[in-house]
């Protein structure tokens, strides 16, 4: 790939570089995306508008080392809509504040907005504005807004006792693909010896590029459900079941043998001499939702795109994890600190 510095073009050329891919769809309600000192749009009438913002920096939330851009720039926007579908609200519009270290060229800048422009496609998101300054690493700011109609937002704050507890897709995925990609780039460098990552594709995928589970929003809106408490798994299953039991002044029971895993997490746990369920409640970064759902809600679902994995209980009975053989185990505390 050629290496064209940014220097070259500048900060206005860099802009009307990234500006193709910001796929201008035709939205009636955007009065003005990219090109002014700001956006300008409608906000759809009786809806209340939900904000979110997140940061990604290198060194700290990826490793540039083996983090193809492309993949980067898709995830930066998942991880954004994923918050915003946690309120249960619609995403719209982003914006992407960029800090662009010296050794980027506008090539990889281009390949970081190709990943952004394929997420904005599959989420029907736009893009409408950003800001460019230099920076020591690669960090990227995003801002993302969705509309939603008052009564659908739905808060962590929300669960009541005898609610189920729900999540979408699997968990610890994301974590055994980051565990694989850590051990092979030890390897390379002690040994030089050529990264295996055969068997653990599904893994790679789950850490590299996750999705916004917007689908599970609108299954929720055809089929009339409205959780009671939602958010999105970003520090891990565990880490979010407490945040949802501290809101709603809540307990929970969380039986393990429930917990959705697949079997090359599992496999990857094993190779690492580990549980695959403490990579389930511990690993993060799976962006799936967790949410309550009231008994009256699920009794009539047939097929459910999502796994209930426990109950919300009574505030004394704090939080616990059930095994298969009756054993329970408390997950309050730091009792279970492994990363
Ligand atoms: P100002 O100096 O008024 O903040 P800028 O020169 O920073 O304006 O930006 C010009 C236009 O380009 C604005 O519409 C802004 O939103 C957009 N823009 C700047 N940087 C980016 C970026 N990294 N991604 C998308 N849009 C951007
Ligand atoms: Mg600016």
């Amino acid at each position: 790939m050629e290496f064209t510095p940014i220097s070259d073009l500048g900060e206005f050329g860099l802009i009307d570089k990234i500006r193709p891919y910001t796929n201008e769809q035709e939205n009636v309600h955007l009065l003005k995306g990219i090109g002014d000192d700001a956006a300008v749009f409608e906000v759809p009438a009786e809806q209340v508008q939900v904000l979110t913002t997140d940061a990604l920096i290198e060194g700290v939330h990826f490793d540039r080392t083996f983090t193809p851009l492309r993949y980067l720039g898709f995830k930066a926007i998942s991880v954004n809509v994923s918050d915003v579908c946690a309120m249960n609200a619609v995403p719209k519009y982003l914006t992407v504040a960029l800090g662009l270290p010296h050794n980027m060229s506008v090539e990889m800048v281009e390949e970081l907005y190709a990943g952004m422009q394929r997420a904005c496609e599959l989420y029907n998101v736009q893009l409408i504005g950003g800001d460019t300054t230099a920076s020591r690493q690669l960090v990227l700011g995003i801002t993302a807004i969705g509309f939603a109609s008052k009564e659908k937002i739905v808060y962590r704050s929300g669960a009541q006792v005898g609610d189920v507890i729900c999540v979408s897709g699997d968990v610890g995925a994301a974590y055994a693909g980051l565990k694989v990609l850590l051990e092979e780039k030890k390897a390379f460098k002690e040994a030089d010896i050529r990264p295996d990552l055969s068997g653990y594709e599904y893994a790679l995928q789950r850490h590299f590029t996750p999705t916004a589970r917007l689908d599970i929003q609108r299954y929720f809106s055809e089929m009339g459900l409205q959780p009671t408490a939602m958010m999105d798994i970003s520090d891990g299953l565990a880490s979010e079941i407490k945040h949802i039991c501290k809101q709603s002044n809540t307990g929970a029971l969380i039986e393990t043998v429930h917990l959705p895993i697949e079997l090359e997490t599992r496999q990857i746990a094993e190779r690492f001499g580990e549980d695959p369920d403490t990579f389930a409640l511990f690993g993060g970064d799976d962006y799936e939702l967790i949410f309550t759902l009231p008994l009256s809600q699920i009794q009539d679902l047939s097929e459910k795109p999502f796994t209930i994995i426990g109950t919300i209980q009574e505030p004394e009975m704090g939080i616990h994890l059930l095994y298969e053989d009756g054993g329970t185990m408390p997950l309050e505390g730091n009792g279970f600190t492994h990363f």
